[in-house]
């Protein structure tokens, strides 16, 4: 479904679905039980599922998952990119990629 409805300046909608900035909080624990250190502190790019208000899970493209309350959102370019996340989010970045 499109809307046609003008986003806030700032918000790039990339195929529809705005994608948020996350960075783990030191001392969060991920998924794997691990403890998030200052080498986890890379910057994850997740869509942000619609019509969602609130607390909510989220899914980075790197497969990363990320429970509420365990990351800081990051404005901005600020922090070192988690390359894998780059490399599958329908960004710039990818878009001579082919669809499979
Ligand atoms: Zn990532």
């Amino acid at each position: 479904m499109r809307e046609s409805s003008p986003e806030p300046a700032g918000q790039q909608p990339v195929s529809g679905a705005p994608i948020v900035r996350v960075r783990l909080r030191r001392g969060a624990v991920m998924p794997t039980g691990r403890v998030a250190g200052e080498s986890d502190r890379q910057v994850h790019l997740a869509p942000l599922p619609a019509g969602v208000d609130g607390p909510v899970r989220l899914v980075a493209f790197c497969g990363l998952v990320i429970q509420p309350g365990t990351v800081d959102v990051v404005e901005g370019m600020s922090g070192m990119p988690c390359t894998v996340c780059l490399l599958r989010s329908p960004g710039p970045a990818n878009t001579a990629a082919p669809a499979p």
